[in-house]
């Protein structure tokens, strides 16, 4: 880790003003509920206090601590009693420079159902974020949850909480907040195809390799690996069977154009010429409908 540049605490302080707002103004977190966390060393973070919420922070509320709990800041307000998985985070992988933790409604609804995002359904999510693992139970605030977390801090770039919510990391704060943003998108993608559509293309394992070069490339060398289809399902157009598209070149010529006076409604006694289109168009072919059907 030699070398590595780390904001300043100005910085460090902006970065999780501006996460929070995001955070909040994006219905990422009701009330109070949240946390954030930045690294401006080795061993020291600024973190979101408990019991502020996380869209109207100032800089003087925010408190800097070392890794080993250890606070170093003045202010009176005391870090989250979440920031232990921050600080698990930062120790398993320190390649991590920012954590994000929420309460998404959609991640937070998969992470109810214990299902974890794991479907190779679109690319960005899997080059950016990866597939999610959804880990078990802990009560929030113990013990339990850095431990449930430590396995994939490394391999992973988020996981759900089990019946909790959201938490996500990277090599800036930004980082980790656009992978909790990619996170909720991915999830809502995963809600309509899965579970209201009922219907997905899994991505084959060839199309899957491509992308994970394309993230090998990028440099992430984190995020697991989704199942993949060992045959794509995705290769065909799809259009509906009577459009111009879909059809042969020979046939699409014989298609009919619309013409405004051929329209068959019955009223081929209406006044209405085939270049028309006007208002008063409009009003003639009204009038010889409502005419026809006063007749019935
Ligand atoms: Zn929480």
């Amino acid at each position: 880790m030699a070398g590595v540049q780390f904001p300043t605490d100005h910085e460090a302080k902006q970065l999780i003003l501006e996460v929070g707002r995001r955070m909040y103004t994006k219905n990422f977190v009701a009330a109070n509920d949240g946390n954030i966390s930045c690294k401006v060393d080795h061993d020291i973070i600024w973190t979101t206090p408990t019991g502020v919420s996380k869209g109207f922070m100032d800089e003087d509320m925010l408190v800097k601590m070392r890794l080993d709990g250890t606070v170093l800041s003045a202010g009176a307000l005391k870090p989250s009693s979440e920031v232990k998985m921050h600080i698990r985070v930062y120790k398993e992988n320190p390649e991590v420079m920012g954590v994000t933790h929420a309460h998404p409604p959609l991640c937070t609804s998969f992470a109810i159902a214990g299902i974890g995002l794991d479907k190779a359904i679109y690319p960005e999510a899997l080059v950016n974020l990866g597939t999610v693992p959804c880990v078990h139970y802990e009560t929030p605030g113990s013990q339990g949850i850095p431990d449930s977390i430590a396995p994939y801090c490394k391999d992973y770039n988020a996981v759900l909480l089990g019946n909790h919510g959201a938490l996500s990391w990277g090599k800036s704060l930004m980082d980790a907040f656009f992978r909790l943003e990619a996170m909720e998108h991915y999830a809502l993608v995963l809600m309509y195809t899965g579970n209201i559509i009922g219907k997905a293309n899994v991505l084959s394992c060839d199309q899957v390799q491509e992308l994970l070069d394309i993230r090998k490339s990028l440099g992430i060398n984190a995020g697991g690996v989704p199942p993949c289809a060992a045959k794509p399902s995705n290769l065909k157009d799809v259009v509906a069977p009577h459009s111009p598209v879909a059809q042969p070149v020979e046939e699409r010529k014989e298609l009919k154009t619309y013409q405004p006076g051929s329209i068959d409604c019955g009223c081929a006694a209406s006044p209405v010429s085939s270049g028309g289109g006007s208002v008063s168009d409009i009003e003639q072919i009204t009038q010889a409908v409502l005419k026809r059907l006063s007749s019935l």
